[in-house]
């Protein structure tokens, strides 16, 4: 099977699918594994906890976390597995991670779990007939190339593949966000005095918070429709950025990296057989596929339904990560990254049964799914 997209959604469900059974094969169309966790610079892991103590997300989407941190400078909190003197950074099962130190960590986990890896590979269009995608078409630096598949997953980020399958999509609205990692005299100094590296790396955002605020006066929402909504982003952001350049000493600091794919939140999302609005709080979901927070505010519950990973229209394509049907709230509260992964653990999985099952996204059965999570250690239930 192949999974398209190597975020954290799609290392999530490349490595479920494996551990299931299934011959998977991950292509990304860049040649750093991670995308907006990493090469976007979003190196904040979003709580797997509800704030009040209790773990809710389980299973691919702790171990990225323990991941992110492994072989780096961060460390998860002391009540939730740190160690050190480093340890406590926050109450929530959260942490900050390196992203160039956890993309190469993921490298060495999808050899662990079996994974066939492509990189360089962009998935142009799925070769869709009769409501089954027979496989995919890629550009690459070799020329145009053909990848037959079972299953397959979107885990783009921008739910390319299912749009180009005829599955109903949604555009998201975003605020303008131009996140880079910088250092300054203060923080190298810091970083001398205490040896904590932590003190030295600074994330820097000249546009907006998830909220709206610091949006720019004149700008709304933007998007995605064209690369020239992508142009006219990073065109932005770019210039807000040496526009304060200018302003400082250029001997005090430097720009250790600025994104290198663009910080939009919300790009397209399928619309499946369930939408999950965020109004869900408490509800228990018979077709749980796994549980997690509300990582804005705590003692929130939530199940994700097997139901928003597919449409039926295409009955051996799945979504995973924060392109699954979630809408308004919804799709606020499952984009993040704990969240992504989750979901893409659960479409991996559920793709991998399918192959077993001979059956489609549809027809597999619900509790064989669940049975399989478990065994993952994912929790279905609160
Ligand atoms: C400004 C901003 C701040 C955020 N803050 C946080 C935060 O603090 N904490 C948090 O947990 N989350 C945060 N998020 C959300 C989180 O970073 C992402 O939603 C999450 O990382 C998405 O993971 P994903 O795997 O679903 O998608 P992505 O990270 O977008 O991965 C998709 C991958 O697919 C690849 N791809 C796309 N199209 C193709 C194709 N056609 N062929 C091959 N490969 C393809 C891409 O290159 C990419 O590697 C933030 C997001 C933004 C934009």
């Amino acid at each position: 099977m192949i999974v398209v997209g190597g975020g954290v959604a799609g290392v999530a469900a490349a490595v479920a699918a494996a551990r299931n059974g299934a011959k998977t094969l991950l292509m990304e169309k860049q040649v750093v594994l991670g995308g907006l966790a990493t090469i976007g610079l979003i190196s904040w892991y979003e709580p797997l906890c509800d704030g009040k103590g209790t773990q809710m997300v389980t299973g691919i989407a702790e171990e990225l976390i323990k991941l992110s941190v492994k072989y780096g400078f961060d460390r998860l909190p002391e009540k939730w597995g740190g160690e050190g003197k480093y340890a406590a950074c926050n109450e929530r099962y959260s942490t900050h991670f390196s992203p160039g130190i956890f993309a190469l960590a993921m490298l060495e986990y999808l050899e662990e779990n079996g994974v066939s890896l492509r990189l360089d590979t962009l998935a142009t269009y799925p070769d869709v007939e009769n409501g089954v995608c027979k496989g995919i078409l890629v550009e690459t630096v070799g020329g145009r190339e053909y990848f037959p598949a079972k299953m397959v997953v979107d885990a783009t980020g921008d739910a390319c593949i299912c749009d180009r399958a005829g599955i109903p999509t949604e555009l998201g609205n975003n605020y303008f966000s131009y996140i880079t990692h910088e250092i300054d005299r203060e923080g190298a100094k810091e970083l001398a005095e205490t040896g904590d590296f932590r003190t030295a790396r600074k994330w820097k955002n000249a546009g907006s918070d998830l909220f709206g605020n610091g949006n720019p006066e004149g700008k709304g929402f933007i998007q995605v429709i064209s690369a020239d909504d992508v142009t006219e982003y990073m065109i932005w952001g770019g210039k807000q950025v040496l526009k304060r350049l200018k302003s400082e000493d250029k001997d005090s600091r430097d720009v250790m990296s600025i994104p290198l794919m663009p910080q939009f939140r919300k790009i397209r999302r399928i619309v499946g057989e369930a939408e999950f609005d965020g109004s869900e709080d408490g509800i228990v979901i018979e077709d749980s596929v796994g549980v997690f927070g509300d990582f804005r505010k705590a003692g929130r519950h939530f199940q994700l339904p097997y139901a928003s990973l597919y449409n039926r229209k295409v009955g051996n394509l799945f979504a995973g990560g924060r392109i699954i049907s979630a809408k308004d709230d919804g799709w606020e509260l499952t984009r993040v990254i704990p969240v992504a992964a989750l979901s893409g653990e659960a479409a991996g999985t559920a793709a991998a049964l399918c192959v077993k099952e001979k059956c489609s996204n549809h027809m597999l059965d619900r509790k064989k799914l669940q049975e399989a999570l478990h065994v993952s250690g994912v929790k279905t239930q609160f």
